[in-house]
């Protein structure tokens, strides 16, 4: 297949929308997968189980077909959620164009906006593909109203389908291959190769995707990342149909994948440049090494399996370049993790895979975002050799005097609901600490809202609060992560005195009294009594915001001297007042686990 009988492309759509579904009838009509060898609707890209119960892709496949024996179609697989904006740009930057599929029913969502806009960025061709005509539910014309409205395009370049009964499918084929421009290739430089996903065989290594651009690729070659400046000896190069194929060559144009003994998927990093050894060279630009955005301690439920969950661990960070691994110990959970995500959805997906695939129970403390502080004394810039530092585990916070600048991440964030829905989501985003940006009516009573976010508040419950203030109807994106000056504190709970490091964390100023009075009150109502008072207290810098106590037990030590001796029993009673004064002063407690761990489900 010569370049110009090569199409690159991708599908992106809102979650839902029919992405995977119109992907396997693609993979029908050019007969890549048999219709009959598996069940209706099993979804053939969506090969990790939590991917397909939770029906959305988390890593990008890739498959290659060929179509009426002319054309070999390359589909790149985007992932579909928020989390992984970056993977879907790279992958975008792999195409010449792709299908922007949107539901009839559920029209213009966060997402399609939010996609249409980095394939935009990534200037490639948009094919909007408008899907699921065969609902009842199905409002056509108004879907391409809202295309025509916010994203520009043309009633006439839309196709109309049902990928779930192929209708017209045949003809997204046809498009693809009219529309879309071939790649544009040189043969005759040294080979150069965009890295758009990667997964990890235990036998064989990292499996690399890679979309060749120019020259070509062969077993034996010398390769080398432009990234890591690592060297390595090609192994196997083939197409993935969505198998792995091995052929003899990978050359301009094409798309395909690379096996050259990479042991770290961390050398593996999608928007990587992997190209011929010792050939000069320009790497595709925008390459970022992935940024973890959501922080949590990871503890065996049992402390006696640390080991275990180590090895297990380690097993699913092998396949996930974009997961950061730090050890962590806890006073109450001891040995454990602290890990980083892209985002909460990711670290859901981890952990179920922990559960699932590996039987491990673990515990979890509450996530949070890395922040950033900034000092301008000199010692300390030249101790540390910067003047910013990047906390990700709140305990670390350093004392309020020695930096100058407390700075957290913000996200641009795009909501698309009913008009009708305006007031309570404007109240659930500024109760959110968000800035109101844009208000922008389109057609079906649909009203599009931009708000900058501090992504600290929209980890956790943000979308599902979002969804029952519109009983589902709103959807949401977000995209630039950029950080910005804000009054951060760090939030300590102490039980008589002693902190609870597992419950430290960095809040807004402007939030620190309200999550201070929820968590005293939830250990007050889960900490059992004892033989002595226990002051449980929220404090930022030694200044109390919150406090509870618990009282002590009273043990009725006079019960055993019946009869009249007054005297014996005032003496007891006494004694019993100085002991338990004794005990207040002095008593240490702390946390059970039980409770702890109680007090993190609740959050
Ligand atoms: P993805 O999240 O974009 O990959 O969406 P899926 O392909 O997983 O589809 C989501 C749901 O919509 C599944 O239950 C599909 O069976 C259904 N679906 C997809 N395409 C159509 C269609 O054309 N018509 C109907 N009625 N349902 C569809
Ligand atoms: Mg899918």
């Amino acid at each position: 297949y010569t370049f110009d009988k090569i199409r690159n492309f991708s599908i992106i759509a809102h979650v839902d929308h029919g992405k995977s579904t119109l992907a396997d009838r693609l993979l029908e009509i050019t007969g890549t997968i048999d219709k009959n060898e598996k069940s209706k609707n099993k979804q053939v890209l969506d090969r990790l189980e939590v991917e397909r119960k939770r029906g959305i892709t988390v890593k990008a496949q890739t498959a290659s077909m060929f179509y009426k024996n002319d054309y070999l179609l390359n589909l790149i697989d985007t992932p579909g959620h928020i989390d992984f904006t970056y993977e879907v740009s790279r992958s975008l930057k792999a195409c010449q164009g792709c299908l922007l599929v949107v539901d009839a029913a559920q029209g213009v969502q966060a997402q399609t906006i939010a996609n249409f806009f980095l394939a935009f960025e990534a200037g490639i061709k948009v094919i909007p593909v408008i899907n699921k005509i065969d609902l009842k539910t199905a409002n056509v014309e108004a879907t391409i109203e809202q295309l025509t409205q916010t994203l520009d395009l043309k009633k006439e370049e839309m196709l109309f389908i049902s990928a779930k009964n192929g209708i017209n499918c045949e003809q997204v084929l046809d498009e693809i291959v009219n529309r879309i421009p071939s790649p544009i290739v040189n043969y005759d430089k040294p080979f150069k190769s965009l890295v758009f996903d990667s997964v990890y065989d235990l036998r064989r290594g990292a499996i690399i995707y890679i979309a060749c651009v120019d020259g070509e690729i062969k077993k034996g070659d010398k390769v080398k990342s432009f990234f890591t400046k690592k060297v390595y000896e090609v192994q196997e190069v083939g197409l993935a149909r969505p198998d792995f194929r091995p052929s003899n060559k990978i050359q301009a144009g094409q798309v395909g994948y690379m096996i050259c003994n990479i042991r770290n998927i961390k050398e593996a990093l999608v928007g990587d440049t992997f190209h011929l050894d010792k050939a000069k060279i320009e790497p595709f630009p925008g390459f970022k090494s992935p940024k973890p955005m959501v922080f949590s301690g990871f503890f065996p439920e049992d402390s006696q399996n640390f080991s275990l969950l180590r090895k297990s661990i380690e097993k699913l960070c092998i396949n996930d370049s974009s997961v950061s691994i730090a050890e962590d110990s806890s006073p109450a959970l001891g040995q454990g993790y602290r890990l980083g995500f892209l985002g909460l959805l990711h670290m859901e997906v981890f952990k179920e895979r922990l559960e699932k695939e590996f039987s491990q129970s673990v515990i979890i403390t509450a996530p949070n975002v890395p922040y950033k502080v900034k000092f301008s004394n000199q010692k300390l810039v030249k101790f540390h050799g910067t003047n910013e530092l990047v906390i990700v585990n709140p305990t670390l916070w350093p004392e309020v005097h020695n930096f100058d600048e407390t700075l957290e991440p913000v996200v641009s964030g795009t909501i698309v609901c009913p008009n009708d829905n305006f007031r309570e989501v404007n109240q659930l985003c500024l109760s959110r600490r968000g800035v109101f940006e844009s208000r922008q009516e389109i057609s079906g009573d649909r009203v599009i809202l931009k708000y900058k976010l501090p992504l600290n508040e929209i980890i956790l419950d943000f979308f599902d609060k979002l969804k029952k203030e519109t009983s589902g109807y709103a959807s949401f994106d977000y995209e630039d992560i950029f950080y910005e000056l804000s009054d951060l504190v760090k939030l300590v709970i102490c039980l008589n005195d002693i902190e609870i490091e597992e419950l430290t964390q960095i809040v807004h100023r402007q939030r620190a009294g309200a999550i201070s009075r929820v968590l005293v009150e939830k250990l007050r109502d889960e900490i059992p009594q004892k033989q002595f008072k226990i002051a449980i207290q929220a404090k930022i810098g030694g200044k109390i915001l919150a406090r509870e106590n618990i009282k002590a037990m009273r043990k009725d030590v006079t019960a055993k001297c019946y009869g009249g001796d007054q005297t014996r029993k005032l003496k007891l009673l006494r004694e019993q007042a100085e002991g338990k004064k004794r005990i207040r002063e002095t008593a240490k407690i702390e946390i059970s686990k039980d409770v702890l761990i109680n007090i993190l489900r609740k959050e």
